[in-house]
């Protein structure tokens, strides 16, 4: 028999408005023994059936919802059928947005908590967060077998959230062969070589690539300075837009490396861009001091706050690079700034992105507004699935 979770009275509300999450304060009674990621039926305080997830012992999120269709089973079939459906929102785009490599399934976003799925050309590469997500891991396999017959497929779960889980990082082929040092994908015309084995995340950060076909109409003729580059993004979008020169900062030796390859892979001409390995933080205060200006600076930073704890150092930290962006802007000069951290609300860092002002002694104007991209979607049920935001700055 399938255990089952009874809530305290009142918290099925949140699982009526399509909300995936049970946290423990929530939970009356758990009837059975369930184990690490074990599908559970939930039921509300006064025993109507609810929903069917999977149990997370360890963490304060104890349950995530895989359904809310009684009949619905959580098998091969089950995956299958939300496989489909993400893929269909996903042909579109790609077709849309000359995509060979998108995010395929996002999480709460597309219905399978805890589990991320990025496709770069015929690979997919899967992390999967939480122990539902990993308790699933042959089914989903097996899923995106029937579904994507032709795709070879690779786990990258060496995240820390994972602890939380009560699991460890793991990592290796789950399917067909074991992914090249280099697989090329297409955005918008861009071609960029990704390394899922050695690179971030699953390889590359394909949230960012609305922001940066947005950012080709910025720079034409400009001196552009792309900070936090990786292997290169928005520099080779600036490059496709005809900067006069690009600046590529970053800590990461195998990522400007990458990000030099990519330049040379899409025939750009590569004697207008630099690759500069150098701590963002001391290099802007360095080209304050020297006078160096740009047109345009591009500000794309990791996630600095990830837990509620780090809001306000994060909140610093943005304040504190947005400060020195604008001290080197030009007048007239565009900034181009992001922040990827979820408890950052677009709020939060638009008054960040004003207090900077205030102590750049720089007039600010926000004049357009950025989100992650559309393989990133946000579902109405799951508001929390929205975390990434960006503006350009006109700075007087
Ligand atoms: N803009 C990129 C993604 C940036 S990810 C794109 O469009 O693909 C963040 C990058 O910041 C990582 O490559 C990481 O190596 C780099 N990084 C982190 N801290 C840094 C620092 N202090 N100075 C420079 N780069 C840093």
């Amino acid at each position: 028999m399938t255990a089952a979770i009874y809530l305290v009275k009142g918290r099925e509300k949140s699982l009526r408005r399509r909300h995936p999450w049970i946290f423990s304060r929530g939970i009356q009674k758990v009837e059975g023994k369930p184990g690490l990621g074990e599908t559970v039926d939930i039921y509300a305080a006064n025993g109507e059936w609810i929903a069917r997830g999977a149990y997370s012992p360890n963490s304060q999120i104890r349950a995530r919802v895989w359904t809310f269709k009684k009949k619905e089973q959580i098998d091969v079939d089950f995956f299958v059928s939300r496989l489909q459906d993400a893929k269909t929102l996903r042909e579109i785009l790609a077709q849309r947005d000359g995509l060979t490599g998108y995010r395929l399934i996002a999480a709460e976003s597309d219905g399978l908590p805890g589990i991320t799925i990025d496709k770069y050309d015929n690979y997919l590469v899967c992390q999967l967060l939480s122990a539902g997500a990993d308790a699933q891991r042959d089914n989903l396999v097996a899923a995106l077998n029937i579904v994507f017959p032709e795709c070879h497929i690779y786990e990258r779960s060496d995240v820390s959230v994972r602890k939380k889980e009560g699991l460890k990082e793991r990592t290796g082929v789950l399917h067909g062969d074991t992914p090249p040092k280099s697989v090329v994908i297409e955005e918008n015309g861009v071609k960029i070589s990704v390394d899922i084995i050695g690179g971030h995340k699953t390889g590359f950060y394909l949230d960012q690539r609305d922001s940066r076909e947005a950012a080709v109409k910025y720079v034409d003729g400009k001196r552009v300075l792309n900070c936090f580059c990786y292997t290169g993004g928005f520099g080779l979008y600036a490059l496709k837009g005809n900067a006069a020169e690009v600046i590529n900062v970053d800590v990461s030796q195998p990522a400007l490396d990458t990000a030099r390859h990519n330049a040379e892979l899409n025939g750009f001409d590569t004697s207008k861009a630099e690759f500069l390995n150098a701590d963002v933080f001391k290099l802007l205060r360095e080209y304050r001091e020297r006078g160096e200006r740009f047109d345009v600076v591009i500000m794309d930073p990791p996630k600095f706050a990830e837990s509620k704890a780090q809001l306000n150092g994060a909140c610093r930290g943005y304040k504190d690079i947005n400060m020195l962006a604008m001290q080197i802007l030009k007048p007239g000069g565009t900034l181009l700034t992001y922040s990827c951290s979820g408890l950052m609300d677009g709020n939060l860092f638009q008054k960040i992105i004003a207090d900077a002002a205030l102590d750049a002694h720089r007039q600010v104007q926000f004049i357009e507004r950025f989100e992650q991209a559309a393989d990133h979607p946000i579902d109405s049920a799951y508001p929390e699935g929205f975390y990434l935001k960006g503006f350009a700055c006109y700075v007087k």
